[in-house]
């Protein structure tokens, strides 16, 4: 009778699990366990949502992924290139990183080749997962490739980020304006908010917003 009981807890307890690991679609790239030995680096700079710049080694480029491009030499910016960017901003800037290095260190620009982890966030799966970036995998790198592949047809077949019909774009009006490559609010008379592109802008309604999206104030317009 005992024995029953227990099987009939496992059993409603796996179901429960897998019921609720099914309903709220937990992300695959958060939970990992990033080996104690990989090298850790601050993240000092974004280049743009694949890229970035860790202190004491230079550039550093996600492996594995694409996120469109914030300045290409056709398309001008591309739909989502700033929404990437401020997504890998919010993910990894000021952070501390583990780096973990596939077949080659270095690509042809002399920038080193990673697959990032912050906390337990596997950021190059995080990228794809929620529609931020593509696959693209270039041999001999692929050791995550199949995981990458994967991520991305979820994202395609959920219609989420460069997948959507509707993608969504970075706010256009608020109070406040930044830069979406200098991380610093201001008012918008500011001479400095008017020095700014209008394909580089980004907006936010309050203060808190723009703070905890880790852009600092103006120290000329003082917002
Ligand atoms: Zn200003």
């Amino acid at each position: 009778m005992k024995k029953r009981t227990l099987w009939l807890f496992l059993a409603l307890a796996w179901f429960v699990l897998g019921l609720d690991t099914l309903s709220w679609g937990s992300l695959e790239s958060t939970g990992w366990t990033v080996p104690s030995h990989s090298p850790r680096y601050t993240v000092t700079r974004i280049i743009d949502g694949d890229t970035i710049e860790v202190a004491k080694l230079g550039k550093v480029r996600y492996i594995g992924i694409n996120t469109p491009e914030l300045s290409h030499p056709k398309l001008g910016i591309e739909l989502l290139a700033a929404e990437a960017c401020e997504m890998n901003k919010r993910l990894v800037l000021g952070k501390t990183v583990a780096l973990e290095y596939d077949v080659q260190t270095r690509d042809r620009y002399g920038r080193i080749l990673a697959y990032v982890y912050t906390g337990s966030t596997f950021v190059n799966a995080y990228l794809v997962e929620t529609g931020y970036a593509q696959l693209m995998t270039v041999p001999p790198n692929v050791k995550y490739a199949a995981l990458f592949q994967r991520l991305q047809q979820k994202a395609v077949s959920n219609h989420i980020g460069l997948w959507s019909e509707n993608p969504p774009q970075l706010s256009k009006t608020g109070t406040y304006v930044s830069s979406i490559k200098s991380f610093i609010f201001h008012r918008p008379d500011c001479r400095w908010a008017q020095a700014i592109s209008p394909s580089h802008q980004v907006w936010f309604k309050t203060e808190s917003e723009a703070t905890e999206a880790g852009y600092q104030s103006c120290k000329i317009c003082k917002p």
